[in-house]
């Protein structure tokens, strides 16, 4: 084995102290690994289980200086870490997942033309610049979703245009800056592929894994995704040839978009492990963070095998809505597993926990448990002060 490889002992960076991060951080404690994780929130996630927390901007120099001296290896957790970061850090230490992957996965408009360049498949696209460029082409497009080219996630920053007389409306609410207009896609369902590419060029993925969306948030996922063998083998390739044509070290996510007719279009790349492989922490011999950190360690890759059917469902802050989820209900059922972020401040939309269960019927399960959560919740609450 290489003398680059690095050893428990070792302390591993982290760039962004949010789930993913703590979810790194529990999985490389676990394997007897330190952890810095530079996040200017005093109540990051990650932050507050890591052995170091760094509180600064993620471009301050004196945060990424003392990021690098505590660390062996540097990982991201989100993918607008500001690239510039990641080359100031690349240049002193290995940087998984490095500037390239990351800068081209931030940018809609980078991201397509990657596709578009490697031959993958996507819906048909235009990059917008302005509202009259917007109105010239849309009749092509439409119905169609503009995205704006960075900054955007589950679902923020978009604007459906059903048809031409909603462009100035979308594009007040998306411009000024670069947007992509993609065209809608009837799908079919929604499916992700998670996979880690190693130092050496080895390559492991976890199957596919199906996806459903709320308001443009991942609500549930289930492996194995119900689609043909055909269909799962192409989306592996397609997978493979991404982690490849960028050479990603690491764990990186490819959603996609079955149509109708079996075929795949990505929709996007997210270089880093993903909320949709959340259930591989419960129901595979080796977690996306554990995989995470085995790339960016120059460990060999583990077993992505999937142990049995799993499923998750996401816990977002609306379910606090009339007080703190009734914890002790959602545990009744024994297949349940739970796990919250520590996030201090559940809000609409936010990300807080998520349930796995493992079982043929697991999608049920995490369904049925997470309604539970909030059935009694109520009037007994109203009146009670968090704390
Ligand atoms: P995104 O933030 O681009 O991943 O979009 C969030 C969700 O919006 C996706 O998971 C889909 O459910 C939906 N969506 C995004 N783009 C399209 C599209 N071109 N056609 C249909 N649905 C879309």
């Amino acid at each position: 084995m290489s003398s680059d490889v690095i050893l428990p002992g070792a302390t591993l960076g982290v760039m962004g102290g949010g789930q993913l991060g703590r979810m790194f951080v529990h999985a490389a404690q676990r394997m007897g690994y330190f952890t810095a994780v530079l996040d200017p929130d005093p109540a990051s996630p990650a932050g507050l289980i890591s052995h170091f927390h760094i509180q600064t901007d993620y471009l301050d120099e004196q945060g990424l200086a003392q990021l690098m001296q505590r660390s062996a290896a540097i990982t991201t957790e989100f993918e607008n870490v500001p690239a510039p970061a990641l080359v100031t850090l690349g240049a002193h230490r290995p940087v998984a997942p490095g500037a390239e992957a990351v800068g081209i996965a931030q940018d809609r408009v980078q991201e397509k033309a990657h596709f578009v360049r490697c031959g993958l498949p996507c819906a048909p696209h235009a990059v917008i610049e302005s509202a009259a460029q917007l109105a010239s082409v849309a009749a092509d497009l439409l119905p169609g979703i503009l995205k704006t080219s960075r900054l955007g996630y589950d679902g923020k920053g978009q604007f459906r245009i059903n048809s031409p007389e909603y462009t100035d409306a979308a594009w007040a609410a998306v411009g000024p800056s670069p947007a992509v207009l993609e065209s809608f896609v009837d799908f079919e369902r929604e499916v992700s592929v998670v996979a880690a590419r190693g130092v050496d060029g080895s390559f492991v993925h976890y199957g596919v894994i199906e996806n459903d969306h709320k308001n443009r948030i991942l609500d549930v996922s289930l492996a194995p995704a119900r689609i043909t063998t055909k269909t799962a083998a192409e989306a592996a390739e397609i997978a493979r040839t991404v982690l490849t044509a960028l050479d990603v070290v690491g764990v990186l996510c490819v959603e996609f978009f079955v149509t109708h007719d079996g075929s795949l279009l990505i929709n996007e790349l997210a270089p880093r492990p993903h909320n949709s492989g959340h259930l591989t922490f419960d129901a595979c011999v080796t977690s996306q963070f554990e995989q995470q950190l085995r790339a960016v360690c120059g460990l060999p890759l583990g077993s992505t095998e999937l142990l049995c059917p799993a499923a998750m469902a996401n816990l977002l802050g609306d379910l606090w809505d009339k007080g703190e989820p009734d914890w002790a209900a959602g545990c009744a059922f024994p297949a349940i597993k739970l796990h919250l972020y520590g996030k201090l401040a559940p809000r609409r939309g936010r990300k807080m926990g998520h349930l796995t269960a493992l079982g043929e019927n697991a999608e049920e399960i995490v369904r049925k448990a997470r309604l539970v959560l909030t059935e009694n919740v109520g009037s007994a609450n109203e009146n009670r002060t968090r704390i």
